[in-house]
């Protein structure tokens, strides 16, 4: 058993490291205080492919697998998680166009979404269909070569600079459930929209919420199997990009804490000298591997085709959690200029908590972990 990244995926990961640290890192404490849209990133991400990082070469995409997807998101993730959200939704948008879309869907959508020319996000969640999406209300009812759709979509991560939303819903009756659930490109256009919130953190990409009143999508627009959207959802696995943001955070507040407490001195020397100090920072440094290694593992048995709900779900609870703890830790450890937008650790708090959150709550995550532990102990 070896636990080191492949050469290749050293140089991947780097590039998108170099990258963050000279375009990213930079500019995240402005975007995030004047919650400004982080445009020209997107736009050289877009320009390296990176939008279509696990998309086939045949459409232009670089071909790589679920494990590179999680390295990419956590080093963006460090520089602003914000850049990472929308990065993650969308591609995940990208990869049901393409696992579960027609040929003219793929060839319509997926070059131009490898370049983010066409950005896609997620519209799933609602006002009463939050943990539980089951209990979406919008509907999509055929008449004749057309879909009509009612209801609303809360929280859709980039609508302002998205073109379609992947929109989920219900096209079946209740005793269906799931198989009563379908998935429709929507043009952002199509949309009203209804309440832009301020948020606690994730400034500078927004997730309003939209609605839909009686817009008509045509058939070809359809992803998937009618009634089969939410079930080909859990057979997609990018998101891992939800705990790769947490580890980005996570280990990011370690990095920024070991150079404070590195240079800052009390009592005549160095912070990090005090005991108390250098224990703190080993536990920040044990929640990132930990973080790491659940989710590379979730990743790369996603990837070789494995069940991975047990995986998935310690992964997801346990990076998101890292990220809480160790933005935490790192203000305290800053001290008051680490209670101030001076450095970006209480950045960090406030984007990290969003991610025990988003993604599905961790409780939820909780309950299918023990599901899958009592269904099966082989370990
Ligand atoms: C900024 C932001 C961006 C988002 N982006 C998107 C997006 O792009 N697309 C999208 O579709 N959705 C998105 N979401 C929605 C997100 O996935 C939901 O907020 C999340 O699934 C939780 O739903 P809810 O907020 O309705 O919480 P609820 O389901 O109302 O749960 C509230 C709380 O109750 C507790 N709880 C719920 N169920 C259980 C349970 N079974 N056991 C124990 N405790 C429980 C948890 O503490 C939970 O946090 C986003 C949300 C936010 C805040």
């Amino acid at each position: 058993m070896r636990f080191g990244l492949t050469e290749n995926q050293r140089e991947f990961r780097d590039e998108v490291r170099e990258f963050t640290k000279t375009e990213i890192e930079p500019k995240a404490r402005d975007l995030d205080r004047k919650e400004e849209y982080p445009s020209t990133i997107f736009d050289e991400l877009g320009e390296r492919r990176l939008t279509g990082v696990t998309l086939p070469e045949e459409y232009g995409g670089r071909g790589e697998g679920l494990v590179e997807l999680a390295l990419m998101i956590e080093e963006l993730s460090a520089g602003l998680m914000s850049v990472a959200s929308a990065i993650g939704l969308h591609i995940g948008v990208a990869t049901v166009v393409e696992r579960f879309g027609t040929k003219a869907q793929r060839e319509d959508f997926l070059p131009e979404m490898v370049s983010f020319d066409t950005v896609g996000a997620l519209g799933l969640s609602e006002a009463n269909a939050g943990c539980n999406k089951l209990e979406m209300e919008t509907t999509a009812e055929r008449n004749e070569d057309e879909w009509v759709l009612n209801g609303h979509k809360q929280w859709v991560t980039n609508f302002f600079d998205a073109d379609y939303v992947l929109t989920y819903a219900k096209t079946g009756p209740e005793e269906d459930a799931p198989h009563n659930i379908s998935a429709f490109l929507v043009p952002t256009d199509d949309f009203e929209i209804e309440t832009v919130w301020e948020t606690l953190g994730a400034n500078s990409v927004k997730s309003p919420r939209v609605s839909l009143s009686n817009v008509r999508v045509p058939d070809d627009r359809l992803v998937g199997e009618e009634g089969e959207g939410y079930v080909q959802r859990g057979e997609i696995h990018t998101g891992v990009n939800v705990p790769a943001r947490g580890i980005g955070i996570a280990r990011a507040a370690l990095e920024d804490t070991v150079a404070y407490t590195s240079a800052r001195k009390q009592y005549g020397q160095h912070i990090s000298n005090f005991q108390g100090v250098g224990w703190e920072v080993g536990k920040m440094a044990e929640r990132v591997d930990t973080a790491r290694l659940l989710t590379l593992r979730a990743a790369d048995r996603a990837e070789r085709g494995y069940d991975v709900t047990r995986e998935f779900s310690m992964a997801k609870i346990n990076a998101t959690q890292a990220a809480v703890d160790n933005a935490n830790d790192a203000i305290q450890l800053h001290g008051g200029i680490g209670y101030t937008t001076e450095h970006h650790v209480e950045r960090y708090l406030r984007d990290a908590k969003l991610l025990t959150i988003a993604g599905g709550p961790n409780e939820g995550h909780k309950n299918t972990l023990a599901e899958a532990i009592f269904e099966r102990h082989d370990n």
